[in-house]
């Protein structure tokens, strides 16, 4: 059932805890009731945002027009073959609920992403990835209505122009698509991906290799590196790695032999934004409302009663001393309303 609130508080819905209120606040189960919903309101000419949980966003103020949140339920088997599975979720469903119930049934593909918060509706949004792993990797299709026309619209894989914690529903298509469901296409014969990060290390502690074991060690390694959202505030990692030419990375590399640095292609490399941000003395940093997590440099954390501004500010400061320190430019992750 759809429900339509006004001056509604966001404390709860977004895991920095800010305190903003939005003008109103749209919640819907089912892809009639939004369509309906945009057919006889008139909010052409309102700001619009859509919300799952609130777990990459910074509110900087009250938000005056409207929040759309989904929270349309269902996991459905739309087609299974000897070797994959493709599973329709609800845009409503939490995203390690469906992650959890992937490895239960054995359907490979998803476990590296295991604990990220938020809903599945959000999932290719910013392509989230983890430990080697984008969901971009599994994604067949994204349903999605459009708020203009109110037509239900399928992406393919490929027109979600996926790149590294992008996709097109962050750039030209950004509040103007609400997606309903996501399909993905899991497989029935599990192919492990444990070369990245400590996962190699956390198994060793487990006897069975399984994807069981490499959500189980996922879940560990991500518990003693990332703070709880209930607990302390944040957003996760705040800033991207940034990806920078490979001259450039030869060239720091003089300065700093320490720097932390992948290869992505022949001519760039990707760099450990939170190496960068620990090297200019920012980890673990305290400054009473706001500062970085002890354990993870990239992860900012409301320490108090931050507002968005204070976050916000605090952002930029690291940006600056970053670029200050090393010439590279740290974007954010999160998106800032
Ligand atoms: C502790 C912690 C750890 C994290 N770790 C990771 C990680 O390892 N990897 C990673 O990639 N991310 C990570 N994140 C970020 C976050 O979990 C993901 O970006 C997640 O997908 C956001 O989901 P959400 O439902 O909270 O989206 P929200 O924060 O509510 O929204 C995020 C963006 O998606 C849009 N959006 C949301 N739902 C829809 C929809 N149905 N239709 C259209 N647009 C929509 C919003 O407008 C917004 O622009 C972490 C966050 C936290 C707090």
């Amino acid at each position: 059932m759809d429900k339509l609130f006004e001056n509604y508080s966001l404390k709860k819905h977004n895991t920095f805890g800010i305190d903003v209120k939005a003008r109103y606040y749209y919640e819907f189960t089912k892809s009639e009731e939004i369509i309906f919903f945009l057919k006889v309101n008139k909010i052409s000419n309102i700001k619009k945002l859509i919300l799952g949980s609130g777990s990459n966003i910074v509110f900087t103020k009250d938000f005056d027009g409207i929040v759309i949140h989904p929270k349309v339920p269902g996991i459905q088997i739309v087609k299974e073959t000897t070797d994959f599975v493709l599973i329709k979720i609800g845009a409503g469903e939490i995203w390690d609920s469906f992650v959890n119930y992937c490895c239960l049934n054995n359907y490979g593909g998803a476990e590296n992403l295991s604990l990220i918060p938020g809903t599945v509706g959000a999932t290719p949004v910013q392509n989230i990835g983890a430990y080697g792993v984008e969901v971009k990797d599994i994604i067949e299709e994204v349903e999605a209505v459009n708020i203009e026309t109110q037509e239900i619209t399928k992406f393919k894989n490929k027109d979600c122009k996926f790149e590294y914690r992008n996709s097109i529903f962050k750039n030209e298509l950004k509040n103007k698509y609400i997606i309903t469901y996501v399909t993905y296409k899991l497989s029935k014969n599990p192919v492990l991906n444990i070369n990245y990060g400590k996962i190699n290390d956390e198994l060793k502690k487990n006897k069975n290799k399984n994807i069981d074991s490499v959500r189980e060690a996922v879940i560990n390694i991500r518990n003693r590196k990332l703070p709880d959202p209930k607990k302390i505030g944040n957003a996760g990692s705040f800033f991207k790695n940034p990806i920078i030419d490979n001259k450039k990375t030869q060239e720091l590399k003089k300065k700093f032999p320490g720097i932390v640095s992948y290869k992505v292609s022949e001519t760039k490399d990707k760099i450990a934004a939170g190496w960068l941000i620990e090297q200019c003395g920012l980890k673990g940093k305290n400054y009473g409302k706001v500062g970085t997590y002890k354990d993870q440099a990239l992860v900012i954390v409301n320490y108090g009663d931050a507002t968005g501004n204070d976050i916000y500010n605090f952002a930029k400061d690291i940006q600056q001393t970053v670029y200050d320190k090393f010439g590279i430019i740290l974007n954010m992750e999160v998106s800032i309303v």
